[in-house]
Parts: structure tokens; C-alpha cells; sequence
């Protein structure tokens, strides 16, 4: 079976959140499983002025932008330790900047960026086609791919190259959908008639996310939960009415982890490599980040976040009752970067308790796997969480992750007292209401809880024995992929 996998960020090569970690590990699972996989991805400057070992192909195309022309040239790399090709889109008008979708440094959007992944989507199918591929399946992620499903149902309906692809669009984050002005249609090439509130329009606007969701063949999300949650006002983002209408084609495949790249035993940003059978390490890694962030080192609990500073991750909650938390014996460590009130706030705190917070408000892989390993307890407390990483990230380095019980969270999250405690699938703290006082409570049952040394290490050792691996994931897509390939439609 042939597979494209379209997505606008993929480890290592390009980063902002999660789906980065998805795109450069599911299609190396795929392949291993027999799945022959190619990935397509824009290229963005932070690529072209890597080490990476790219080559120039000789593969020319032209995509139609409104009444222009644009050009793209191909790159190829293969993803670490596969042989799955990843082709890079070029156009230096279109990716030749610092930023992915928005302004370094700010949370303002590029006001081309309909232009920028109307280029990807239909560039990657003129390149599937150049290179004669002719995919069972294409699968698209997140809105910058919207459109690519809209395409094949209508001007692309007619090329051989795709007579039996079908089309899934993954929705990692329905917060996110790609919404554009109308006029914007213009630039898509698309036919007027899809603009409808049944396709295309969203409240006025062009949505490129309703496009994947309603041309797509199947649709998935990256938790069972969530899958459930988003057909709901409350969390559907004014899309919940679309999947209520294909919830028979709508399904949750919970993500895996890397652990060739999140494993304390072999992880090499950390001080002290440790497992299950040996949590030594672990107490050198807290030493280590304590004595980096000035803190005492002291043995009580390290509460780490790294996270995306946007409403969505329950940073409002931590807020309301930061000055109660401050009162508890525990030290903050915060590394994330994104709404500058936030920056600002926490900024505040680290100036206001120097020997209990500290923050890094930039974008750094070392001291997210020093703080996962350094950490006792990992805090979650999204207001909404598709899937989530870092809770897993976490169980797998005996941080125990507190967690609001919504989305992949509640998945995977499993609290102590929700279970007889012989019954060995607990594995952190979690709490219902979105509240702020239930969250400082649960804080305080962890803190509470980790003065127990056996129970703790119990509660430690029980997430470090899970398994959240890729392979099952990826065993669940590609029964997806057969009964989807098989489906008439
Ligand atoms: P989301 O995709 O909503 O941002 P996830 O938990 O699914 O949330 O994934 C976030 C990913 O981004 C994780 O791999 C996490 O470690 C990483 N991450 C987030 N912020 C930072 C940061 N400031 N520095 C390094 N890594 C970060």
C-alpha cells in the first residue's frame, strides 16, 4: 500500500508543537510495518540552512496562486534512521522566512499564509503526480492541508495518477482551522459553488480545516475522547455540527512517542541516563536542574510545565491560584513561549520567588528533556488537550503528570484513586471541572502523596512500565488504512 503523508511540520526538520513529533515518527512506524511511505512538507528557511542532508531533485512544478504562477523546485531527505522519503516544497517567496505561520516572535499570522498552503497542497499533488506515485492513500494533516481532499473531489477528479487515492484529513488541534477572508477563494482556484456553508464557508470566511473535513473520505483526531469531545459545541470550535454530520467517519487513534528520542536510558541531553530498574539517574537529573535554576536542592517535589503559553493549556488556572501555590513546598520551572501577557506574568513570578520559580520562555529541546528528567511532577492542566506529548513524555521519566481529565489527557491518565491501588494502571493525578481550585487541590494530593516514598515510586514506576509506543499506533492506521482502501466510495 502507497501513502502520502502531507503535513506542514515534521521532526526534525521543522517544529512548533506536537504534530511535528507525529509527522516525523508515524510514517517511520508505517514503513516499518510494511507501509510504503513518502512525507511531504514545505521548505522553510530554518531547513534550507540546516545541516541536513538534502539533495536538489530535478523536479520542477507550477501551481496556479489566483491569475499567478508560482514555481516550486524539490529537495528530498529521508527521515532519521528510515529510508522514508521526505520531499521539500520550494519557493522562496512562500517559505524563505524565519517564522512557520506567524511574525518571529509574535503570535501575529503571515497575511499570505492562504497563499503559502493553497502552494503546499496543491504542490504536493503535482509533485505525487510527477513522481508518479499514484497513492492509495493521502494523508493530510491539520488545516495548512485542507485543501488538498477539496482539490482531488474537483480539479484534480479527473487524473489518473489519483483514480483510487483516498483522502484522510488528521485533526491534531480543532482550534486551529485556517480561516481566511473570502476573497481568498480567488487564490484557490476553486469553483465559486463551493463557497457554502455545507463546504468551503465558515460564518463568511473561507475555512481551509471545513474543506479537509468535509472532502476528505475518513477523518481522524488523536484521542478517542477527543474524537467525541469536538462533536460537541463545547469543543467543536463551531466545526462540531460538520463531524456530527460524518461521525461515522470519524475516529480517535491515540498518538505514540518517539522513544528513540524521549527515553531516559538512552536519552543524551540528560545528565544521567536511568530506568525502571535503576532510578538513581533520575535523582541526578533533579540535582542538575535544581542547581541550573538556582534553586536549593532541597528534596521536595520539582513541578515542571513545558508548554505552548496559549489559553488552551490551562495556564489561566495557574494563575488564579499561583500566590496559594507559592505557599505549598515545591519548585516551579517553566519552559514555554508564546502570548506575551503570559511571558510577562511569569516573568513577575520568577522575579517575585527566586528560590521557587524559574522560567525560560524560549523554544529549546535540551531543556525540555533536562526538565521531563529533572522533574518530580509534570503539570497538564489543559482546558482542552487533543492528545497531549508531554503527560507521555512524562510517564515514561517517572514524572508524574498532574492533568485536567479532557481529550488524550483522560485517555492516558489514569488517577491514583480511580483504581483499587493493587491494580497497577494508575499512573498520575487528574481532576474533572475546568476550576482552578480543583486543580490546586490535585496539586496538593501529588505534593501530599510524593512525601510517601513507596507509594510514590510505585505511582513512578507503574507510568515508566507503559507503553505508548508508535507501533500501536501505527497498527491501529494501517487497519484503518485497509478498511478505508477496501470501502466503495
Ligand atoms: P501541542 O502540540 O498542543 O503544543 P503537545 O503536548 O502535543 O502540545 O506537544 C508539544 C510538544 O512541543 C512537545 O514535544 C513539547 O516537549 C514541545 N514543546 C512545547 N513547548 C516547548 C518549548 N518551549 N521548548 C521545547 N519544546 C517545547
Amino acid at each position: 500500500m502507497k501513502v502520502v503523508y502531507i503535513s506542514p511540520e515534521v521532526v526534525p526538520f521543522a517544529k512548533t508543537g506536537g504534530l511535528a513529533d507525529i509527522a516525523g515518527a508515524i510514517p517511520k512506524y508505517l514503513q516499518r510495518l510494511g507501509i510504503e511511505m513518502t512525507v511531504i512538507m514545505p521548505f522553510y528557511n530554518i531547513i534550507k540552512k540546516s545541516q541536513y542532508h538534502l539533495t536538489k531533485t530535478d523536479i520542477r512544478f507550477d501551481v496556479k496562486i489566483g491569475d499567478n504562477h508560482k514555481s516550486g523546485n524539490v529537495y528530498k531527505g529521508l527521515l532519521p534512521d528510515s529510508t522514508v522519503p521526505v520531499y521539500f516544497l520550494d519557493n522562496e517567496q512562500y517559505y524563505g522566512r524565519n517564522g512557520f505561520y506567524n511574525h518571529p516572535g509574535t503570535t501575529k499570522d503571515y497575511e499570505d499564509n492562504s497563499e503559502r498552503f493553497i502552494f503546499l497542497c496543491q504542490g504536493a499533488l503535482e509533485v505525487i503526480e510527477k513522481l508518479n506515485i499514484c497513492p492509495d492513500i493521502i494523508h493530510c494533516n491539520d488545516w495548512q492541508t485542507g485543501l488538498v481532499s477539496v482539490y482531488l473531489k474537483t480539479t484534480y477528479a479527473k487524473k489518473e495518477c489519483f483514480r483510487n487515492t483516498k483522502t484522510i484529513m488528521t485533526i491534531h488541534n480543532i482550534a486551529y482551522q485556517g480561516l481566511f477572508w473570502h476573497w481568498d477563494m480567488k487564490l484557490t482556484g476553486l469553483d465559486w459553488s463551493l463557497f457554502n456553508w455545507k463546504q468551503l464557508e465558515f460564518y463568511g470566511k473561507l475555512n481551509f480545516l471545513k474543506g479537509g473535513l468535509v472532502f476528505s473520505d475518513f477523518i481522524t483526531t488523536v484521542s478517542k475522547t477527543y474524537a467525541k469531545e469536538i462533536q460537541t459545541s463545547e469543543y467543536g470550535e463551531g466545526l462540531d455540527g460538520v463531524l456530527r454530520d460524518r461521525a461515522e467517519d470519524l475516529y480517535g487513534i491515540i498518538n505514540g512517542i518517539d522513544y528513540s528520542i524521549w527515553n531516559p536510558e538512552t536519552d543524551k541531553f540528560i545528565i544521567a541516563n536511568y530506568g525502571i530498574n535503576n532510578l538513581a539517574g533520575k535523582q541526578v537529573c533533579k540535582r542538575a536542574l535544581q542547581k541550573k535554576l538556582n534553586f536549593p536542592e532541597r528534596n521536595i517535589p520539582v513541578v515542571g510545565m513545558i508548554t505552548r503559553l496559549t489559553d488552551q493549556k490551562g495556564l489561566d488556572l495557574i494563575v488564579n491560584r499561583f500566590q496559594d501555590l507559592m505557599k505549598t513546598d515545591i519548585q516551579f520551572v517553566l519552559l514555554g513561549t508564546g502570548e506575551k501577557r503570559y511571558h510577562e506574568l511569569f516573568k513577575t513570578y520568577a522575579k517575585t520567588f527566586p528560590k521557587k520559580v524559574a522560567v525560560k520562555l524560549n523554544f529549546d529541546e535540551r531543556s525540555a528533556h533536562e526538565i521531563e528528567a529533572g522533574s518530580d511532577i509534570f503539570l497538564m492542566p489543559s482546558r482542552f488537550e487533543p492528545c497531549g506529548l508531554n503527560q507521555l513524555y512524562s510517564l515514561k521519566y517517572g514524572t508524574v503528570p498532574v492533568v485536567r481529565c479532557t481529550g488524550g489527557l483522560a485517555d492516558t491518565i489514569t488517577d491514583v484513586r480511580s483504581e483499587p491501588i493493587l491494580n497497577g494502571r494508575y499512573n498520575g493525578f487528574s481532576f474533572k471541572e475546568y476550576n482552578s481550585d480543583l486543580l490546586l487541590a490535585t496539586i496538593i494530593r501529588a505534593i501530599d502523596l510524593y512525601k510517601s516514598k513507596d507509594p510514590w515510586i510505585r505511582l513512578m514506576t507503574n507510568g515508566m512500565s507503559q507503553d505508548w509506543s508508535w507501533e500501536r499506533s501505527a497498527r491501529e492506521y494501517i487497519t484503518l488504512y485497509e478498511t478505508i482502501v477496501r470501502r466503495n466510495i
